[in-house]
């Protein structure tokens, strides 16, 4: 859609757009538009910059008729009062020629100031989780008409651990309503939430914009788990010349923290960590010595590296394979930027294959591989999650699966045999009334009276 003509907007919308001086829709308005003009449920890849901000607002404008209903029909739920701010800013814009009330909610302040504006009433609601929920249950805000649900940064406010609020105000909201969810980056938490609250959604995508792939040359190495990879990416890392300012990515905390501690025996001068157990300030300090270039590594989650202005990245390397491919375009975006070729490495082991096929059908290229060199060591220890689940013996359901791994690992796991015992509760009961009593039982007691 190369116009704002092509939507047929409302001469109040159409005039706020000229104010705006806005000429052309951006591809992200352009994409999200008639999906969310249908009604259906929508989850946008963008981040920042992109435009999202409108591209939700001027479809829901398009729809929200003028009414008097003193609770609002829209809710736009953020992660910080920051955003709560720029939100309520934006779409006071958009509805300059429109009778639009929006009001912004967010924590940290006098509540109950926000409890009088919102008695006054209101078409939309912008807010940040926790105070939004304590409005709720103070019943000085009603869900009960919400039409529309606007979700945004969700990747953000899964990470700084708003799943419970969020959950919770969803159950309050009614069930005929149309979900939009936006998030910068798609996360395994991400698609949990999308599964659990949203109907057969609409994705729509952008890429990061302004960074052209032809920029960065890519590569990958075929890695068999995750201690070779830190073997070969110690390896790497010892031409501190031409790895002079390295991104690595990987999926969550847990491996943010173990790729740190394993690399810091090593590069422990040169090396920081970002993600969202550690404190703002600490983050803070590591981005800091890293764009500096005090430090030479930067180990980071796909979420928290958002957001950050980095330039003059020299490598980014995937320690592993995103789930979403969308997060590779993200990823490898950081490099290459103002004209300067960037460098981009993918580890992948068997199992992250097919991850690794899904981004390359996105970007409909193949990546070159690269030979791991003869003198990495193959890493025989494994993590917890590599480890082979021991199948249970006694278990017939899980025969099949057992004998299909065939020979080696039936002797291992004959080894380490485990009978299947019941649950622990199950074993304690037993131990104290020396015969099997499950909870539901009420009976067994009266029973052993009579006897
Ligand atoms: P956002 O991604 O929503 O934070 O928007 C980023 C910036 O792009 C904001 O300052 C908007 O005012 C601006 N913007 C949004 N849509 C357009 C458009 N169609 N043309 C030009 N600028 C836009």
């Amino acid at each position: 859609m190369q116009s704002f003509e092509d939507f047929k907007i409302s001469t109040p919308l159409r005039n706020a757009i000229v104010d705006l001086g806005y000429e052309k829709p951006t591809p992200i308005q352009a994409k999200a538009f008639p999906v969310i003009l249908s009604g259906k449920d929508m989850v946008g890849i963008a981040q920042t910059g992109t435009g999202k901000t409108f591209g939700y607002m001027l479809p829901i404008l398009q729809m929200l008729p003028f009414s008097k209903e003193l609770h609002p029909r829209v809710l736009v739920i953020v992660p910080t009062r920051e955003l709560v701010l720029q939100v309520v800013e934006e779409i006071e814009k958009f509805g300059k020629y429109s009778s639009i009330r929006v009001i912004g909610v967010y924590g940290g302040t006098n509540i109950n100031r926000q409890k009088e504006a919102v008695a006054e009433g209101a078409d939309i609601i912008v807010a940040t989780p926790g105070r939004l929920y304590d409005l709720v249950l103070s019943r000085a805000l009603r869900l009960k008409t919400i039409k529309k649900l606007v979700i945004d940064e969700v990747d953000v406010m899964l990470d700084l651990g708003f799943r419970y609020q969020l959950t919770n105000i969803m159950d309050l909201l009614p069930e005929r309503r149309q979900n939009i969810m936006f998030s910068a980056t798609m996360t395994e938490d991400v698609n949990k939430m999308i599964s659990a609250f949203f109907i057969a959604p609409t994705k729509v995508s952008v890429a990061v914009s302004g960074t052209p792939l032809e920029n960065i040359s890519q590569s990958c190495y075929a890695v068999p788990n995750f201690y070779t990879k830190i073997n070969l990416l110690v390896d790497l890392l010892k031409d501190n010349e031409l790895y002079n300012k390295v991104l690595v990515f990987v999926s969550n905390k847990k491996s943010a923290d173990r790729v740190f501690d394993d690399l810091d025996e090593f590069y422990g001068s040169e090396i920081c960590v970002i993600h969202s157990n550690k404190t703002q300030n600490y983050r803070i300090r590591s981005i800091r010595q890293f764009d500096e270039g005090d430090n030479r590594i930067l180990v980071t989650t796909d979420v928290m590296a958002r957001g950050l202005d980095l330039d003059r990245i020299s490598h980014v390397v995937n320690f592993d394979t995103p789930l979403f491919p969308e997060n590779y375009m993200h990823r490898i975006g950081r490099t290459g930027r103002a004209e300067e070729e960037g460098k981009s490495l993918l580890f992948y082991t068997s199992k992250e294959e097919e991850a690794k096929k899904a981004i390359e059908t996105l970007m409909d290229i193949q990546i070159p591989e690269l030979k791991m060199p003869k003198r990495i060591e193959i890493a025989t220890k494994l993590t917890p999650e590599e480890t082979p689940i021991i199948i249970e013996r006694n278990n017939p359901h899980k025969q099949l699966a057992d004998e299909e791994r065939g020979a080696s690992f039936h002797e291992k796991s004959e080894k380490n045999k485990k009978s299947n015992q019941g649950g622990s509760y199950k074993r304690i009961i037993e131990k104290k009334y020396k015969k099997r009593k499950t909870k539901g039982d009420k009976n067994y007691n009266k029973r052993n009276k009579r006897k």
